[in-house]
């Protein structure tokens, strides 16, 4: 049942637990302490009931049930001679201690040491469990540590195909999952064998013949949880890889609400939503029929057990008085707390499928290969001091498919302002995601001052590099965090400044709260210009050498675009820049244009160069837009 490449996943999230190797060894000692003095308060029910039942008290009722115990013991086994020695051993305890008194004495003393072994159980107890939670939140917290950094590592390349509900859904979703999983699996997985070696150790020690008779029952509550077990595994999968689609669809579409609303589309999204939540109805509802199962599948197993024993054992007391009643009682007071601790066993099988199935989904991400990779003992970039080269850099998204870049060769002397022009999907954005390292050329090599971005250190290489794209991205913060976002620090003037000379000081202050003011979700308080405005300034406090505008003023209406040119030309100043423009107007003062086509570079030259070549592709843009506008 229980093979381990099956449960590999789950076996790896255990790794994780190593550094609490202190905690779990005092766990471990509170463990058997617990199982200890639950062994203990629940065998002190014995002669509890036998004073009773015995008429004169200093006869010794514990070494009189001892003494009648080891004829039954010595003639039974011989093997069982530690178990004899052990009852023994702790009814002349309690002979010596408690029995050699008067009945009612007797009584009080017995009642103060059952409460002494609860108080000791719970204690210790209460430590094991509160170890425990601290081991389970410490290992989920660095499960999700790792998970969220090794995501901060991979290359844009993942992102794009990943949707990112059903990463969210790994990070939250499926490391709750697993650590229900580690909670009553790590815990269970110590405790519980161990009550149950306790309790079938004092079981034996009253009588060996019943105990087998309860254990043959075992093999049918093995067979019957490892079916259950691998059923819940394959439903756990699915329950998680659909609160994962749900958890997208419900990024996406608030994401989009704007798209929903003036589409007219709320009413279908509802049906939309409503059958993913149907379907994670379906299966969590098939799942908790199997799951509800094994609770009574094994109680009843438990049940027939108990009254094979009842029956058994009720004749050796009426009939054959081979066992005293007070023993009998014992015992089944003994075989009846033993089934707790079963079903817990059981339960552990099922939580560690279900976590092993989440396991499995957070491994796939941490499994993930860095194909952007830094190299041991990188350069740092300190300062871009001469040139940018593409030498013969072709890309593919996906190397099965269209080739993006073909055969891209070109220089770029520091303090020169490129602009990249071509049709839609010629491969400007791709050229330009490559100088920053989102993705590596798939063959060829691009070089700054000479040395490959690839022996650069990835910080230091992004820290020369500002890129303002069409897509502002800010987050829900004050303004100004918004602009010294990826800074140390920076002085509420220095703030102040970059913000002047992005043309977005006037604005801010009209905010508000001004530099305090929060943006909203993605900066949807802001208009478009605002936002660029903001992420200009952004660029400007971080000072990098070489700037990259991707289409950064395309999305804006004419008077915000002369704002936000004048911002862009601030910023330049004393650059080196690379700007992806559609609008050609906008790129005329350029020192070099490069033209794209399907991948490759048609055309390189100044404005004037690009436009006296009639038949080129520049020009032909170009007379395309003058005529529109
Ligand atoms: P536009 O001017 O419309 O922004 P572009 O010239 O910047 O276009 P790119 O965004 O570089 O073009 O895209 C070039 C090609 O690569 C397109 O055919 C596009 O479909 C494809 N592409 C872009 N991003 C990805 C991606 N993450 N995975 C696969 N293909 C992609």
């Amino acid at each position: 049942m229980l093979k381990p490449s099956r449960y590999k996943s789950y076996f790896r999230v255990l790794r994780y637990v190593k550094p609490y190797w202190s905690r779990l060894i005092l766990i471990f000692i509170a463990t058997i302490f617990f199982s200890i003095f639950s062994g203990l308060s629940v065998y002190l029910t014995i002669p509890l009931i036998e004073t009773f039942f015995q008429t004169e008290l200093n006869t010794s009722a514990a070494s009189s049930m001892a003494n009648q115990t080891q004829d039954k013991v010595q003639i039974h086994s011989s093997d069982t001679g530690f178990l004899y020695s052990l009852k023994k051993g702790i009814s002349d305890k309690l002979n010596k201690y408690v029995f050699q008194t008067s009945k009612k004495e007797a009584l009080l003393r017995i009642c103060i040491i059952i409460v002494l072994a609860y108080l000791l159980k719970n204690l210790t107890g209460y430590i094991q469990s509160y170890m425990m939670t601290y081991v389970e939140n410490g290992v989920i917290r660095d499960l999700r540590t790792s998970l969220y950094s090794h995501l901060n590592k991979l290359s844009m390349k993942y992102f794009t195909n990943e949707r990112i509900g059903n990463l969210i859904s790994r990070i939250m979703n499926d490391i709750t999952v697993i650590n229900s999983g580690i909670s009553a699996s790590f815990v269970t997985i110590i405790k519980e064998p161990l009550l149950v070696i306790v309790y079938l150790t004092i079981s034996l020690m009253i009588s060996w013949q019943l105990t087998l008779l309860s254990l043959a029952v075992f093999p049918f509550v093995l067979i019957v949880i490892s079916y259950l077990g691998i059923r819940i595994y394959n439903q756990s999968r699915s329950i998680q890889e659909n609160m994962a689609n749900i958890t997208s669809f419900l990024q996406e579409k608030i994401f989009g609400i704007k798209i929903v609303k003036a589409f007219n589309m709320g009413e279908q999204e509802n049906k939309n939503f409503h059958s993913l939540a149907q379907k994670y109805f379906k299966f969590s509802i098939r799942m908790s029929r199997i799951h509800e199962l094994s609770s009574p599948a094994t109680e009843l197993l438990g049940i027939v057990a108990a009254m094979l024993i009842i029956w058994y054992g009720g004749i050796q007391v009426i009939e054959t008085h081979t066992l005293k009643a007070s023993e009998f009682m014992g015992f089944l007071f003994i075989i009846f707390q033993i089934m707790p601790p079963i079903k817990q066993i059981t339960n552990v099988a099922n939580r560690i499928q279900q976590s092993n199935a989440a396991a499995e989904r957070i491994f796939e991400v941490l499994d993930e290969q860095i194909d952007v990779k830094e190299i041991d003992n990188p350069v740092v970039l300190k300062k871009f001091n001469d040139m940018v080269e593409f030498k013969n850099v072709t890309f593919y998204y996906d190397v099965d498919h269209q080739k993006i870049l073909d055969d891209i060769n070109f220089t770029v002397k520091k303090g020169e302002i490129i602009a990249i022009v071509g049709p839609s999907g010629a491969g400007k954005s791709t050229l330009v995601d490559l100088i920053a390292r989102f993705y590596d050329a798939t063959n060829g090599d691009i070089f700054i001052d000479g040395i490959n971005v690839k022996h650069y250190s990835i910080e230091s290489l992004r820290t020369e590099i500002g890129i303002v794209t069409q897509e502002s991205l800010l987050f829900n913060e004050t303004v100004a965090n918004n602009i010294c976002y990826g800074l140390d620090k920076a002085s509420d003037e220095e703030i102040i400044n970059a913000a002047k000379a992005a043309n977005a000081h006037d604005f801010i202050l009209n905010m508000p709260n001004g530099y305090n003011t929060m943006i909203g979700e993605r900066g949807l308080k802001l208009s478009g210009g605002q936002r660029q405005r903001i992420s200009i300034a952004r660029a400007l406090l971080k000072n990098p050498s070489i700037l990259i505008f991707d289409e950064a003023t395309s999305a804006l209406d004419s008077e915000s675009e002369i704002l936000v040119q004048e911002a862009i030309n601030n910023l330049m100043h004393n650059r080196t820049a690379f700007i992806i423009a559609h609008r050609l107007s906008t790129v005329k003062n350029s020192t070099r244009i490069i033209v794209i086509d399907k991948g490759k570079i048609v055309q390189i030259g100044n404005h004037e160069e690009l436009i006296a070549d009639e038949s080129g592709l520049y020009a032909k843009l170009y007379s395309l837009q003058y005529f529109a506008d």
